[in-house]
C-alpha cells in the first residue's frame, strides 16, 4: 500500500511526494521551495487517509465525490475557495468514492457530494449535497 501523498505544488505545479507524517510541518516544494500546502484540497486514498488524518493536527474536511457526479463537479470550485480561506485552520481533502471503496463503506457514504468533518480522528459533523464556499467555511467551524 502506497501511503505517501502526491501533492501538486500550487506555485510551480511540480508533483511532490510527501510522507503523511510531515503534513503538519509546513512542507515546502522540492523544486521551487515555496510552501506546498496553500489550502488546495488534497486527494486522499484508502491507503493514505488514516496516516494523514492522524498527522493533520487540525480539523479535516473530507469531500466524498466522483467524476461522473454533476453536483460534485459544480461544488469543486467552492471547495477550493473554502480551502484557501481555511488554510492553516483546517485541512481540506477529497476522496473519490468510486476509487476508494473502503473509505466509502467505513463512512457509509450513500450520496455524493457528502462533506464529513473529522477532528482528532473522529467524525464530528456531516452534510450531504452541494453547498457554496461560505457554507463550507461555516461547516468547518474553525
Ligand atoms: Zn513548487
Amino acid at each position: 500500500m502506497e501511503e505517501r501523498l502526491f501533492v501538486s505544488c500550487p506555485h510551480c505545479s511540480a508533483t511532490n511526494r510527501l510522507p503523511p507524517e510531515r503534513i503538519a510541518d509546513t512542507p515546502v516544494c522540492g523544486r521551487c521551495g515555496e510552501t506546498l500546502l496553500a489550502g488546495q484540497p488534497l486527494e486522499l486514498t484508502d491507503a493514505n487517509f488514516d496516516a494523514v488524518a492522524q498527522a493533520a493536527g487540525q480539523p479535516m474536511l473530507v469531500d466524498f465525490w466522483a467524476p461522473w457526479c454533476g453536483p460534485c463537479r459544480a461544488m469543486a470550485p467552492a471547495f477550493e475557495q473554502a480551502g484557501r480561506t481555511l488554510a492553516g485552520r483546517a485541512l481540506l481533502v477529497k476522496v473519490n468514492s468510486d476509487d476508494n471503496p473502503k473509505l466509502s463503506a467505513r463512512f457509509g457514504i450513500r450520496s455524493i457530494p457528502t462533506l464529513v468533518r473529522i477532528d482528532k480522528g473522529r467524525e464530528t459533523a456531516r452534510q450531504s449535497g452541494a453547498v457554496p464556499a461560505a457554507a463550507i467555511v461555516q461547516f468547518a467551524g474553525v
